[in-house]
């Protein structure tokens, strides 16, 4: 990655303007709580990816209309520091047997996926030595926490 010291809630911002229409059509309302956090080294156009690539799928896993969450904040793992942005939808949720595969390359549920998102965005983050978990309940919705780094 071309890693360059940047401010991931401007990134935030700016995939959701890119997708603002997206969601309006699908009356999905996109609300963020983004917390003062401390710069990060990444490459903007891979991480832009990440959160395009979940954001899309927060769209499509909402039946009618719906909202999106996504919020920004400091956190602490293994005495290292992390910037954590959260993506939580109240979509249909994600059933156990299927959510230990989403990451799997060509592992898609949809008719005209490509399953390619989720395991390029896992392949991107871990290349900035951060991580992803998932949190879903079925028929409830689906959170999807992205941690990078702050210091490398
Ligand atoms: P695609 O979107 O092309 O299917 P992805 O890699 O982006 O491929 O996602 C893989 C699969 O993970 C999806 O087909 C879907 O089953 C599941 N998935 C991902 N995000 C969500 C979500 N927010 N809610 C429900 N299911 C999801
Ligand atoms: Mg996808």
């Amino acid at each position: 990655p071309k890693l360059n010291k940047t401010d991931v809630n401007e990134i935030i911002e700016k995939v959701i303007a890119l997708i603002r229409v997206a969601a309006k059509k699908k009356r999905v309302i996109i609300n963020t709580k983004l917390e003062k956090i401390p710069q990060v080294m990444l490459d903007e156009e891979q991480i832009k990816q990440v959160f395009l690539n979940i954001l899309l799928n927060a769209i499509e896993a909402i039946p009618n209309e719906g909202t999106i969450w996504v919020g920004s904040r400091s956190m602490q793992k293994n005495g290292l520091e992390y910037v954590q942005v959260e993506i939580e939808d109240t979509g249909k949720g994600i059933p156990k047997r299927i959510l230990d595969h989403i990451f799997d390359p060509f592992f898609t549920t949809k008719e005209k996926g490509s399953g390619l998102g989720l395991s390029i965005s896992h392949q991107i983050v871990q290349e900035h030595n951060g991580f992803i978990e998932v949190k879903s309940i079925l028929g409830k919705g689906t959170t999807f926490f992205v941690n990078l780094p702050c210091r490398k």
